[in-house]
């Protein structure tokens, strides 16, 4: 069986679609997750559900028995946390005796200067000492982390950011997952490093303009040093530790490590990547 951690969050359960639309039998598949009551769905069409804690190193290995094969999607716990949470999984993964663990990082992980991209070297090298096989899905940016933020850029007629004109592979979930179900159902990706984004690139002056393009409405992009875009999101809501994770990755934005002409994710999902304008045009009609 295919385990997939996470598959109580967004990337984990469209995974989980993705391996059923490929042919992968709901017997083969056990979506784990801490709250699993968000996929008491999942476990009605014939799942295996288990709760994964990635603090709980037993529970992990209850969790992952039997297991041929692993998606390790990284945590969303504060980044401090982050490597520690890894590393019990990868642990685990070893003990259940996997053939393979997908692990889910982010674009340049290893030449990355950000704080989420140390996490995820840290957890790169970590799988590596280890040696189990694996493979590295360097996902980009979603997509839907401006989408979802449609409604205050048109509120505040500007797009907000530290990124300077770095350019963006952002993908969507869907299509970062199905590459995720492709690598975890097809043989001969151990060992692979896929740096995986959008065919097309933008930058945040670019979303603007899209997002001017597909509204009507004038949004201009507003640059601002990254400390001063930290405060905006704290004075916006946002815990400040996470404040200050996301305006570090707009300063790695701006260095180019979330950019990739890389092709992967066409590549392995055989099609073109949903586009920028695509994701703008069904958000605004959602
Ligand atoms: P979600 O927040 O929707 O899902 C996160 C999943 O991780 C949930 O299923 C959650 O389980 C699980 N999880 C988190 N911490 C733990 C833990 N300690 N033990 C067990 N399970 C845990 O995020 P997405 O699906 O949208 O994204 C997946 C990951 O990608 C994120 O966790 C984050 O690391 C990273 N990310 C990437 C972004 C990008 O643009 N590329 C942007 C934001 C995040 P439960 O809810 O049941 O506790």
């Amino acid at each position: 069986p295919i385990v997939v951690t996470g598959a109580t969050g967004q990337l984990g359960r469209l995974t989980v679609e993705a391996l059923l639309q490929r042919g992968i039998p709901a017997a083969d598949i056990i979506a784990t997750g801490r709250d699993t009551t968000r996929i008491k769905d999942l476990a009605d069409r014939g799942i295996t559900v288990r709760r994964a804690d990635f603090a709980d190193t037993d529970g992990l290995a209850e969790a992952f028995a039997g297991a041929d094969r692993l998606l390790l999607i990284s945590a969303s716990v504060p980044v401090g946390e982050r490597v520690a949470n890894h590393r019990r999984v990868i642990d685990a993964a070893v003990v259940a005796g996997v053939s393979l663990v997908a692990y889910t990082s982010t674009t340049h992980a290893d030449t990355a200067t950000t704080v989420i991209g140390a996490t995820h070297r840290e957890t790169e090298e970590y799988l590596r000492d280890r040696g189990t096989p694996s493979v590295l899905l360097r996902n980009g940016w979603y997509l839907e982390n401006y989408t979802s933020q449609l409604p205050q850029i048109l509120r505040n007629g500007a797009v907000v950011g530290a990124a300077g004109d770095g350019r963006i592979s952002a993908a969507s979930r869907a299509d970062y997952a199905e590459a995720a179900a492709v690598v975890l159902s097809a043989e001969g990706h151990a060992g692979a490093v896929y740096e995986l984004g959008g065919d097309e690139s933008f930058t945040l002056a670019e979303l603007a303009a899209a997002i001017s393009a597909a509204t009507g409405e004038q949004i201009a992009y507003t640059d601002l040093p990254v400390t001063d875009f930290a405060q905006v999101l704290a004075t916006a809501g946002l815990p400040a530790e996470l404040a200050e994770v996301l305006a570090d990755a707009d300063r790695g934005m701006n260095r180019g490590e979330m950019h990739t002409d890389s092709g992967n994710l066409h590549h392995l999902i055989g099609r073109p990547p949903m586009t920028l304008t695509e994701a703008l045009t069904a958000a605004l009609h959602h």
